[in-house]
């Protein structure tokens, strides 16, 4: 979806086509947060074409466990074999050593045909049998998969009877571990008793997050989660640490909600801004037009940490949708002089945008950083090499910008091989 369209008229009328997937099956977002915790042997209740594809999750990132499911071809479909079929797997799963979790993942044709929550076991052994219903085809993106698989866990694993943690904060997002070392020092110097970060590997912080004070979603597609926590009475802090004015903002909003002493918390955030301040002179970005291309869900942020430095973002895309999580982000951008904020974008449109605002540099999805690079143009694959990096605070602004600086200063090299492999 576009929310906006460009200034220029010619601009707008350039093609899109959006009849052709732009990214790899969403369920692959619940998938691997699902499969990554420990003592979770996921089930997926699905046809065994979408199993042979999102295997590879259990292979790619090294789980050292299979997902298990029912064999579901036409046949099992047709004779209404999907519930009998998910149980047997069910059973299956709770045998596996150690088994205290099993998340029911219910695809697309499991949704269709329907899989009957009432008629799943609640607890088989020593697991929790929660079900996680990921239509996938109906929620557009791997990101916005993560919050559904979220939401379902805590609902029901949240522990609310136990007394509240009064200081504690779940942190939620997909947190680089020294980013969670970084925000969970700086809660305790602010006088808080520290985070809880999520997704993450432990069943036992699920229920802890149940009893935590506040919530913070780092990322703007947790609505959900966000709308659960709204329903337990926590406080949510909107935004995220996030460069200089961002971070500034998060720590103010945050010790308000867990009631922290103002004073302390404004020395906090003073120094947190100093030092941000401080990354920022030391490498700016002024000058260099830079767009920025993903399908994490965090691409706004990103922008408006580059805009912080000096650079001219003009055109921002995401494959997640709008929403007024993403808006405070998007009319910070629009305001410092980003034209374009493309949501559930597609391939052909960022690559008209590569025309309508020649960069200098690229943050991109695979095809999209492929095309910028056969431009000559430096380009990094957002999810590969900047995503998986320090983002948060003055550590995270540190390790961004000097990436990103380091990559537009061997922009020559990229031209000079363009030009050599052109002749
Ligand atoms: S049918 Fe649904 S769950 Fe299966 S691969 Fe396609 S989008 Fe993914």
């Amino acid at each position: 979806m576009v929310t906006s369209i460009p200034l220029e008229s010619d601009a707008a009328a350039s093609p899109s086509c959006k009849l052709h997937p732009q990214s790899m099956c969403p369920a692959f977002g619940s998938l691997r947060i699902l499969m990554r915790m420990e003592g979770s042997h996921p089930v997926m209740a699905t046809d065994t074409g979408c199993l042979y594809g999102l295997t590879f999750i259990s292979h790619f990132y090294g789980s050292r466990k299979s997902i298990l499911a029912p064999q579901l071809g036409t046949a099992e479909l047709l004779d209404g074999k999907v519930v009998e079929g998910t149980r047997a797997a069910i059973e299956q799963a709770a045998r596996e050593p150690g088994c205290r979790l099993i998340p029911v993942i219910s695809l697309c044709v499991a949704e269709t045909a329907g899989l009957p929550e009432e008629l799943l076991p609640q607890r088989v052994g020593d697991a929790d049998v929660v079900l996680v219903r990921v239509p996938a085809f109906a929620i557009h993106s791997h990101a916005e998969a993560k919050d559904v698989a979220m939401e379902a866990l805590l609902r029901r694993m949240g522990d609310r009877q136990a007394p509240r943690e009064d200081r504690t904060v779940v942190i939620m997002g997909e947190i680089f571990p020294a980013d969670q070392i970084a925000i969970d020092a700086l809660v305790r110097q602010m006088g808080g008793d520290g985070t809880i970060a999520l997704p993450g590997r432990s069943v036992d912080d699920l229920r802890r997050a149940g009893r935590a004070a506040a919530f913070a979603p780092l990322h703007p597609f947790y609505k959900g989660t966000i709308r659960l926590y709204r329903e337990w009475n926590v406080p949510v802090a909107g935004g995220a640490p996030v460069g200089v004015s961002g971070s500034y903002a998060w720590i103010r909003a945050l010790g308000a909600l867990l009631g922290l002493d103002a004073e302390r918390v404004a020395r906090v955030a003073e120094q947190e801004r100093e030092r941000a301040q401080a990354v920022v002179a030391a490498q700016p970005l002024a000058g260099a037009r830079i767009l920025v291309t993903g399908y994490e869900g965090t691409e706004l942020a990103y922008a408006r940490m580059l805009v912080e430095a000096g650079a001219e973002v003009p055109y921002v895309s995401t494959s997640i949708g709008t929403d007024p999580l993403v808006l405070p982000d998007e009319l910070w951008l629009r305001a410092r002089g980003t034209r374009e904020v493309v949501y559930r974008k597609a391939l052909e449109e960022d690559v008209a945008a590569l025309d309508r605002y020649p960069p200098d540099f690229v943050l991109g999805t695979t095809p999209f950083a492929a095309v910028a690079k056969d431009r000559g143009i430096p380009a990094m694959y957002f999810t590969n090499q900047v995503a998986s990096r320090p983002f948060f605070l003055s550590g995270g602004l540190e390790a961004i910008l000097g990436f990103i600086g380091g990559a537009l200063r061997r922009g020559d090299t990229y031209r000079a091989m363009h030009a050599f492999f052109s002749e």
